[in-house]
């Protein structure tokens, strides 16, 4: 059976920290993270797509604009930590229930965001979710 995939980029810039690291990691630092999400089909659609570049930019690059760029991502251990850098300055921090490792934020879209994102789209599937932490490391998910 043929297969076809489209993949789109989204970046977006965010703090975390892990905190049962032994290194530098424990602190908390930020990343311009890049996402490249892809969808596959068995036939394309009308126009000759898997999805509309536009849709999967729409809905994805809106989620993690509203839920993670310039945020921080915590662990839900991390809840008193985070409340007191929010009581001081205000900032917003999204919370996983997991270390907001690469490997972590590339699940949470794979299995939670885009399932909902794109429930409406019944010929099309997320088949990977690839997140770089930096130019050179990234985690997938597929
Ligand atoms: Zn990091």
């Amino acid at each position: 059976m043929t297969k076809i995939y489209c993949t789109k980029r989204i970046e977006f810039d965010s703090g975390h920290r892990v905190p049962t690291h032994d290194g530098i990691c424990r602190m908390l630092h930020g990343h311009r993270y890049s996402v490249e999400a892809t969808f596959v089909a068995e036939k394309l659609n009308s126009m000759g797509m898997v999805i509309d570049f536009a849709i999967i930019k729409k809905k994805l690059k809106t989620w993690i604009d509203d839920n993670w760029d310039h945020n921080v991502i915590f662990d839900t251990s991390d809840q008193e930590l985070g409340e007191l850098i929010t009581k001081s300055t205000g900032q917003r921090i999204f919370y996983l229930d997991a270390h907001p490792t690469a490997e972590n934020l590339a699940l949470y879209l794979f299995e939670e965001v885009c399932p909902k994102l794109f429930a409406g789209y019944k010929e099309i599937k997320c088949s990977k979710i690839r997140l770089y932490e930096t130019p050179s490391s990234f985690a997938e998910v597929c």
